[in-house]
């Protein structure tokens, strides 16, 4: 019998791919493992760590932000170590985690965006919120992105939070965000828009909507902004009404729009549509770009399961715009010889637990932890009881004895293994090189930081 895994002598090595919340919360939760000593590697595509807390938290809302205190806490614990700028499947692969780890997690989140389906999709001037989101919280994969703010109407389809979040970012006068971490190239381009009316499309009704309570007041106290909700679609059939009144946030987000569809701020030169059962059917195009987005009035109906969907009534109208921004929803994608689920664009798993194919057998020593695990759905706080499953997962194979048996478990192998291939990878200490550079760089404006956009400058600024 060797010395038990898990203990001071034989530390349980654990991989966690992905620096965004669902990686950090697994961090967390295996640090506060009674009895478990165990050292922990984390891997992340960008230099930068946080995924979407840096890369999706809109720019006007620091205080979400502040949970990043929590996860410098984590990094700063010596038997965790940050690898930024390294690409699962380009720099390491599953193969090598399995070779120098007893245990990986895949917390890589969700990549890409969901599609509408619909003609003129890929128009120019027709983009995924997420690319938007991306490019105005400077993220170096979207940052030489642009987009044709020149007209006066945007229309953003939707009825989530990500929907909530861009348009009242294309709708704010830009010096209110002046003073956030927006990334430079963004404000600007949001200083010279014309855009003066963002129509917000969802497809059900007002008690369908996904948005929280708390972002959809807050397009209420816009300075200079007038919300318009057109009365009469916040009349609930039945169905809906019934649902709503079952529903906490559904309930609270109808007295808010009802609140918004009485107020009058006729004097606002910027205007905020929120409208209801209402479907994009065509995106037309003009001159090779889009000009308008069809839509057509919908209908809700309860199925036998008593999920309330929409239905085309037929009714189609033409509203001009010159942008169109679609925001249905984030999309899982595959890493490189790992199983997936095409059909739920997540990894298979069973609470966690890697599963070869959609109810297949488990895999020892593989996990998954947030988005790519459960799909896109839930607030950062979401991730902690989800890792809490994963990790409970991860124990008990531990205790049953079938974690990965890697050949070269020792911390220092896998150092030579990225070292060997010329991988430029940083440490926590260098990413806070990189944050003092740019929060040093904000002060004298008044900003909480000014981020630096460009991964090269990223490594220059870090010493690498
Ligand atoms: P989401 O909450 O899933 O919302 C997607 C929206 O797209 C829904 O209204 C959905 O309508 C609609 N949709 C889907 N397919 C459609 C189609 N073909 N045509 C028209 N509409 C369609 O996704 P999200 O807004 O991307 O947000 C992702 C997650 O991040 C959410 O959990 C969100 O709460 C979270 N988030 C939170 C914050 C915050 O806390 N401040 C900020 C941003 C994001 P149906 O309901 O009819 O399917």
């Amino acid at each position: 019998m060797g010395i038990p895994l898990g203990t001071r002598d034989h530390p349980l090595r654990v991989a966690v791919v992905g620096a965004g919340p669902a990686g950090f919360f697994i961090v967390e939760s295996l640090l506060k493992a009674p009895d478990l000593a165990v050292s922990i590697d984390v891997f992340n595509r960008m230099p930068t760590p946080y995924g979407l807390v840096r890369e999706g938290v809109a720019p006007d809302h620091p205080s979400i932000k502040k949970v990043t205190a929590k996860y410098d806490r984590i990094a700063s614990e010596p038997n965790v170590r940050y690898f930024g700028n390294v690409t699962f499947g380009r720099d390491v692969d599953r193969q090598d985690l399995r070779r120098h780890y007893h245990q990986i997690v895949y917390a890589v989140g969700a990549q890409a965006d969901r599609r509408l389906g619909i003609s003129g999709e890929d128009l120019p001037g027709s983009h995924p919120a997420t690319e938007f989101v991306a490019w105005y919280n400077g993220h170096p994969d979207f940052a030489h992105r642009s987009f044709d703010l020149s007209h006066e109407r945007v229309v953003v389809v939707g009825n989530g939070n990500v929907a909530v979040d861009v348009a009242r970012i294309l709708i704010t006068d830009p010096d209110a965000l002046a003073a956030t971490d927006i990334a430079d190239h963004a404000l600007e381009a949001l200083q010279s828009s014309r855009v003066r009316e963002v129509v917000v499309l969802g497809r059900r009704g007002p008690a369908q909507g996904k948005f929280t309570s708390v972002e959809l007041k807050e397009l209420g106290r816009l300075d200079g902004v007038a919300v318009r909700v057109d009365p009469s679609d916040l009349a609930l059939d039945a169905a809906s009404a019934s649902a709503a009144d079952a529903d906490r946030v559904a309930k609270r987000n109808l007295e808010i729009l009802r609140e918004l569809a009485g107020e009058d701020r006729a004097d606002c030169e910027r205007r905020l549509w929120l409208r209801f059962l209402a479907s994009p059917v065509e995106i037309v195009g003009s001159n090779g770009r889009v000009a308008a987005v069809r839509v057509e009035r919908n209908r809700l109906v309860q199925t036998e399961s008593g999920y309330i969907r929409s239905i085309g009534t037929g009714e189609v109208e033409t509203v001009d715009a010159g942008l169109v921004l679609r925001s249905v929803g984030y999309r899982g994608v595959p890493l490189p010889d790992v199983p997936f689920d095409a059909d739920r664009h997540v990894i298979p798993n069973r609470a966690g637990r890697v599963t070869d194919g959609p109810g297949g057998p488990a895999i020892a020593g593989e996990f998954v932890s947030g988005w790519i695990k459960r799909g896109p759905s839930g607030i950062i706080g979401t991730n902690k009881p989800d890792a809490a499953e994963t990790v409970a997962g991860m124990l008990e194979e531990l205790g049953r004895g079938e974690t990965l048996n890697p050949q070269s478990p020792e911390p220092e192998a896998v150092i030579e293994l990225l070292e060997s291939r010329s991988v430029r990878y940083v440490s926590f200490d260098d990413w806070r090189k990189l944050d003092e550079h740019e929060t040093k760089e904000g002060r004298p404006r008044g900003r909480p930081r000014v981020k630096v956009v460009d991964v090269e400058r990223m490594l220059e600024i870090m010493g690498r």
